[in-house]
């Protein structure tokens, strides 16, 4: 779901219905996320209770703002990358319950791995969902409104340079859909524009 537009970009989160409850990728930082969050949860039937997981993509703060106050509300999980989990730590206040390496599994949902991408930031990470074939790709890659990738803007990233190189960490994976948090989603043939981007960066 789209949430307040940061830096003149619009940020996105998700929410994944499983069997075993919700997973929420990332909270949005202003208070009316969460008002937008708790809706979406509604229209699926459900309350912030049944949200199990919150898994982080990196530290930024668009992206773990609101972590706090939604761990009040759902008791759920935390997990993020394992190179910054004390950071997000001691920005939020919540304990980050699993710090997650290139290729962990998570065992919800059909299966998630996480997909390292260091450069944009220490622990940064995407997610591969196997029964979607989906990539949740947080900030590794950028997207415009005409549906072009970017690597993360070079003012974002710790270090650009390795953001650029490891990109093609996605190209491990097999997904038709990637979805972005900043710029417009790709719902078919993602994997080939992915490799675009690689072969010009
Ligand atoms: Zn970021």
């Amino acid at each position: 779901m789209s949430l307040s537009p940061t830096d003149g970009l619009d940020l996105k989160v998700y929410l994944l219905d499983c069997p075993e409850g919700l997973i929420l990728f990332d909270t949005g930082y202003m208070p009316e996320d969460i008002e937008t969050i708790g809706k979406a949860i509604s229209e699926m039937g459900r309350g912030w209770r049944d949200v199990k997981l919150i898994l982080l993509t990196h530290g930024h703060g668009d992206h773990i703002g609101n972590l706090a106050r939604i761990k009040e509300l759902t008791g759920a999980d935390v997990a993020s990358g394992e190179g910054e989990m004390r950071d997000i730590e001691e920005e939020t206040g919540v304990k980050v319950d699993r710090g997650l390496r290139h290729g962990d599994y998570i065992d919800l949902c059909g299966g998630i791995e996480a997909i390292h991408v260091p450069g944009h930031t220490v622990g940064n990470l995407s997610f591969y969902l196997f029964r979607q074939r989906a990539i949740i790709a947080g900030d590794t890659i950028f997207g415009d409104e005409d549906g072009n990738l970017h690597p993360p803007p070079d003012r974002y990233s710790l270090d650009a340079y390795t953001a650029k190189r490891e990109l093609k960490r996605l190209l491990f994976y097999d997904f038709d859909i990637l979805l972005l948090s900043h710029g417009r989603n790709l719902l078919r043939d993602a994997k080939r524009k992915v490799k675009m981007l690689c072969e010009a960066t």
